[in-house]
């Protein structure tokens, strides 16, 4: 299986995804040019799961998760993480 390039399901739409499509930090108002690896995945499962939201952010908006089964988070995800344990 490759992470190239392919498709995932998030909030019931189609999104292209993996680390050779190019797109831009989902943080509201920032312009950080990244890609859709899951290096900048908040969650560790593509389209989201159980405490990630599935969007792809900077380095600036991706922080490293309360535990080891969080994967990295953004900042709204990683409040709902570490406010419900
Ligand atoms: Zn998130
Ligand atoms: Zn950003």
């Amino acid at each position: 299986m490759g992470y190239a390039h392919y498709i995932v399901h998030r909030d019931g739409e189609q999104i292209e995804a993996g680390y050779d499509v190019q797109a831009v930090c989902e943080e509201p108002g920032c312009t950080e040019s990244i890609d859709r690896g899951l290096a900048y995945l908040c969650g560790e499962m593509p389209g989201g799961d159980e405490y990630g939201c599935g969007g792809y952010f900077c380095g600036h908006h991706l922080f490293i998760g309360p535990n080891t089964h969080t994967g990295d988070l953004c900042v709204r995800c990683l409040k709902t993480a570490t406010t419900t344990g």
